[in-house]
């Protein structure tokens, strides 16, 4: 399967793509802490390597990843790099606004920085369909992974926990020590709980603070939500490839 980033494509080849094609993926991560054993693009190579694998299968286009996304409370360790929530709207939306004059008519955006980033990417994608005319989806493996993380024995969704971390394992071994990693099990919360695997689910986003996170790593050595020590490849494997299911069919249903 080839590559399908549009930055290892000539401006002729986009061209041609957009003769009988007019999808194409953007993926959107982060730059922040995932600990002291998993790299700060974490949320930005699980975004990447959905588009990469999907995009080869379906053919079609993936633009190059926004590599940031809104991490106020994760500043509180060295590396994070925080965009405000406004100028990330504005950056989505000239992505796409760029793209559109091309001749892109379908938009797949994949969401690897979980509820932080949905907010801000909601109101870029309804200004897009609105003003350009143009269709947009926003593909969040949170969402799109609930049938099968039961199955896979994950717990609750927090923060480089090993859902996350599993996928990691599997795709960019290299980049995760994972002999470093401890566990700070999430508990659900009885109000605002927040993990759309949980029937409890409340949606209720309450941002974590820099001193909700200084209290973390006091008590536990590190800034992490969950148990990445129950992370492996294995299952990151399933996990991963039931994703890249999800997003071929969601691909096929936009080229009908
Ligand atoms: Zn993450």
């Amino acid at each position: 399967m080839s590559s399908m980033w549009l930055q290892e494509k000539s401006s002729q080849d986009v061209g041609d793509y957009l003769k009988s094609d007019d999808r194409i993926i953007i993926p959107v991560g982060s730059t922040e802490q995932h600990g002291s054993f998993a790299p700060l693009g974490t949320d930005t190579y699980v975004a990447a390597t959905l588009a990469e694998e999907a995009s080869a299968r379906a053919g079609v286009l993936t633009s190059p990843p926004l590599w940031f996304g809104w991490s106020p409370h994760h500043l509180v360790r060295p590396g994070t790099i925080s965009i405000r929530a406004e100028v990330l709207i504005e950056v989505l939306s000239d992505v796409i606004k760029s793209l559109a004059d091309h001749g892109f008519r379908k938009f797949v955006i994949i969401n690897g920085h979980r509820i932080v980033n949905i907010s801000w990417m909601q109101i870029a994608a309804e200004r897009a369909q609105r003003e350009l005319k143009v269709k947009v989806v926003i593909f969040d493996p949170a969402y799109m992974s609930k049938e099968i993380v039961k199955e896979l024995g994950f717990g609750p969704i927090g923060h480089a926990e090993e859902i996350e971390i599993s996928h990691m394992l599997y795709r960019y071994p290299d980049l995760v020590d994972i002999k470093k990693a401890r566990d700070n099990p999430h508990k659900a919360r009885h109000l605002y709980h927040l993990d759309p695997h949980d029937p409890r689910d409340t949606l209720c986003y309450i941002p974590a603070t820099r001193e909700d996170l200084n209290e973390i790593y006091k008590k536990t050595g590190d800034t992490v939500g969950g148990t990445p020590t129950e992370s492996s490849a294995e299952k990151g494997k399933k996990y991963h490839d039931h994703l890249v299911g999800r997003l071929v069919e969601v691909l096929d249903q936009l080229k009908e």
